[in-house]
């Protein structure tokens, strides 16, 4: 189904180095806000950075690409580094796609990882490039938060469909995001 993640994780600390290579992906355009950190964390914690060193050596790229305000991104990406765009307004392809064509990279080289379907998920589907999504590391509690966490378990429920022996993971996803998928 358009919008539904290609592949889940149960965070991004299960991503490997080679789990990109093996899909021919390069450079990650990556959500920051509940994907890396919670909205709490500024700056990002040690193991994160450990874990971008070593995406680094393989020769993974990333840039980072938020609806969050410029502050926010530019506070968080200060020792990273990376290329950035902030409002982003996701799911809009556009800002992925300049990042992309400012980078000189190829869809085919590309992923985007994040953990919302309705804005990360849908800029990966517009894009045609790799869709890698991992639960919420703490969900905002507002009902708008709540609605849009809602509307996901139709875009979820063709992958667990499609990969019926990641029960465990499933359940997970279930107890971050309070949905049901069957
Ligand atoms: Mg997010």
């Amino acid at each position: 189904m358009f919008g539904t993640p290609d592949y889940l994780f149960s965070s991004i600390y299960d991503i490997t180095p080679n789990f990109f290579i093996k899909h021919g992906v390069s450079f990650v355009l990556c959500d920051i806000d509940n994907t890396l950190v919670t909205y709490d964390d500024i700056t990002p914690p040690k193991e994160l950075m450990e874990w971008f060193e070593n995406m680094k050596k393989s020769g993974i790229g990333f840039a980072f690409v938020s609806n969050n305000c410029p502050e926010r991104v530019e506070a968080f990406n200060r020792e990273l580094g990376y290329p950035y765009i902030a409002k982003a307004k996701k799911p809009l392809p556009c800002a992925p796609l300049r990042l992309l064509k400012e980078n000189g990279i190829k869809k085919s080289q590309a992923a985007m990882l994040g953990d919302q379907i309705l804005t990360d998920s849908m800029a990966a589907a517009s894009l045609g490039i790799l869709s890698v999504n991992v639960p919420p590391i703490k969900d905002r509690t507002g009902s708008f938060f709540k609605f849009k966490r809602r509307i996901e378990k139709y875009f979820m429920r063709p992958y667990w469909k499609k990969h019926p022996d990641q029960g465990e993971l499933c359940r997970l996803w279930h107890e971050k995001t309070g949905n049901k998928y069957k």
